[in-house]
Formats: C-alpha cells, structure tokens, sequence
C-alpha cells in the first residue's frame, strides 16, 4: 500500500497490532535494525517567549528573575562542557521572537549589541564553530526567508515542532491562544521556506493536546507534503505531552500508550519511508514498545545537561539504552545532527562552508565517525 493511501479512516479500523507490524516492517526494510541518537549538548539561549502555550513549562515570563537571555561567555562555557563529554551536536533552543512583545527582551538584547534574536542566534552558532568541534542545530520556532539564510551557513541543520494542524486548538480557552508562532499555517511556512532553501529539517508532532485522530493524520500528511516538494524533512519526532504541575493544562490527561503506538505506526506507515521517525526516549519507559511500533531515532541525548523542555524527565544512561535496545535485537549507534543521505563534501543541503566540516565528522554509512555509547572521562 503507497503511503498517500493511508487515510484516517482506514488506519482507525485496524487493530493497534497490526499497524504496529506493518510500520515494523516498514522500518526495517529501510532503516534497518539499527536505532540512532545523536550526543549533544543543549542550550536554552533565551528562555523568554511571545507566545504562551498552556502546556510550556520552559518559557518565563519577563517579570521572572530566572527570564534570561545567555551570554556568549555563558554558550561558550555550555558548548566546553559538551565537547569534554564527546557530544557532536550543540542544540540551540529558544523562545520565539520575545523581543517583538517584551520591552524587557529588548533591552537585554540591545545589551548584548543587537535587535533581533534570530541575528544574536547566528553569532552564537558562529562562535561555536569558531571555538569548538560542535555542529550547531537551531530550535527557533517560525523563520522568514531572510532568517533562514541568514542562519543556513551557520547552522548544520534546523528544526521546528510543527506540534499540530488544528486552527481549532487556537481558540480562546485552547492551548495555543493568542500565540501567533502557532497558527498552523505559520508554521507550515515555515516547512516550506526551509525546504526552498534546502535545509535538514525535523519537525514532528505534539500528541494529547486535544487534537482528534483525523487532525494528527492531516499533520501527518501535510508534513509529508512539504518533504515530497524539496526532500528537506530529515526526522519526524512523535512528543507525547506531558502533565506538569505548573501549567495551564495541569489537569489534562496525558495520551495513552496505545495512543502513542497507534500514532507512530500511522506516522511510520504515511511519511515517505527515508524520513526518520524519532522518539524522545526520556518521556516514556517503553521502550520495547516504541521500537516495535516503528521508529529508528531517539533523538539528542545529552550527557551534560538536563532536558530544558521537560525538566522532570532525565535522560536515559547512553549503555543502558544500548543494552535494552540490543535485548530487542537493535544496534543503538551514534548519528549526527545531519541525517546520512544529506551529508557529503558538495551536498546541495549543507552549506558550502560546513559541507566538509560535517563530512570529515562522518564514516563512510554517514553515522558519526568516533562512536561514543559510553560516558567520556
Ligand atoms: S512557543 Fe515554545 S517556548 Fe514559546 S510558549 Fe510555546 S512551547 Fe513555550
């Protein structure tokens, strides 16, 4: 069955089990029995935020003494870290244009020399390349033409959660109110200007946060829509959302797990079968389950620094993962931020400047050169 041929309808008459198996077989037809992550360091650049999701608990409203914006010195120390424990990846994740609401974010900006948060956001990525061995990955929600190309030679790849295709869930009293970063059609821009400007991207969505079935399946498709006009889409990460006590949406149940498998296996069966399907694998214990249900990704996994978006989830022990994973029968191996199929000296989705830098950090499968399962000394 072609992917585009999966509708909701049919995928909500099969029985969880035997998605799950068509997507397993899928999988390993492509990806074979080998799951990835990439090691990396994160770094919350600026945790001030326009937007006010009811389900964020990383964002700090201005009047907060722990809203803050880093220092170069601050990243710098943030990346030293990382590179000592062997990470690749640096993530740089942040709230979406603060300065354009806050007066506050502006002057801390101005402080630093400059008006916009995506231009602060190149320079930092910059100085990591200048002073480390880390690739940068940028999470800077929705981007205009100019801030992509601005960001491209900078960044090794980009990602944005496209979290969901519902307009309904912008409704007064719904969790994106009165947050124009995520109107859906913004953020389906933003996946179609990153694809013209050929740029690795990962997008995913966000599950139980009062979306319907039918709605994550249209996501679904629309993502793959965007991947089939530019091939950009490296990674596809399925989020379960997660109850915090100090949210809006404190009482809002989180999905089931049967929920999280029916998703990734409809994911698996609908996005083209060279898109990565991630799942994060601190939001959840079942591992074994996950796997079965497709995917071949857990995503970054930092050795450093605590998961800046859900705070009260560690990260699994890089060898214990290794070992659940092999129990399954998956080889768990070290990727980069850069999926295999786009890296090469003269790729037309990596900036001439990074091409090669990227390049000599592969092997010859593309994974990462110098594999790093255990924790450095
Ligand atoms: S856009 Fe991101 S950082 Fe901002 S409030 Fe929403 S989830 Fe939080």
């Amino acid at each position: 069955m072609s992917h585009d041929a999966w509708t909701a309808q049919t995928l909500d008459k099969m029985p969880t089990a035997e998605i799950m198996a068509l997507a397993s077989a899928r999988r390993d037809a492509h990806w074979g029995r080998r799951v990835t992550y990439s090691r990396k360091v994160f770094v919350p650049l600026t945790n001030m935020c326009r937007d006010t999701c009811s389900y964020c608990t990383f964002v700090k409203h201005p009047s907060d003494p722990a809203a803050q914006i880093m220092t170069p010195d601050q990243v710098l120390a943030e990346a030293r870290k990382g590179e000592a424990q062997g990470c690749k990846e640096l993530l740089f994740s942040l709230g979406e244009k603060p300065e354009l609401r806050y007066a506050t974010a502006r002057q801390a900006l101005k402080h630093l020399g400059y008006d916009k948060m995506t231009d602060y956001l190149a320079d930092m990525c910059a100085l990591v390349l200048r002073e480390t061995s880390l690739l940068p990955h940028v999470n800077a929600g929705t981007l205009a033409e100019d801030e992509i190309a601005r960001l491209r030679p900078v960044a090794a790849s980009m990602g944005m959660m496209l979290e969901t295709i519902s307009r309904r869930l912008t409704r007064p009293g719904m969790p994106h109110h009165a947050c124009p970063d995520k109107v859906p059609l913004q953020r389906l821009r933003t996946l179609d200007r990153t694809g013209a400007q050929a740029v690795p991207f990962t997008t995913g969505l966000l599950i139980g946060i009062g979306e319907t079935w039918d709605e994550r399946i249209e996501a679904l498709q629309a993502i793959n829509a965007a991947h089939e006009r530019h091939g950009h889409i490296q990674e596809v990460i399925i989020q379960n959302f997660q109850r915090k006590p100090d949210i809006a949406m404190a009482k809002h149940p989180e999905p089931a797990l049967d929920d999280m498998l029916r998703t990734i296996a409809a994911a698996r069966l609908i996005l083209s079968p060279d898109i990565s399907l991630q799942a994060p694998p601190n939001l959840h214990k079942r591992h074994v389950a996950y796997l079965q249900a497709g995917i071949n990704d857990w995503g970054g996994i930092s050795p450093v620094t605590i998961d800046y978006i859900n705070p009260g989830h560690d990260w699994p022990e890089i060898t214990k993962l290794a070992d659940g994973c092999a129990q399954s029968g998956f080889d768990l191996c070290e990727r980069l931020t850069v999926y295999p199929r786009f890296i090469s000296a003269r790729s037309a989705y990596l900036d001439p400047g990074l091409a090669a830098r990227i390049a000599a950090m592969a092997r010859g499968d593309g994974l990462a050169r110098s594999q790093q399962l255990e924790a450095a000394e």
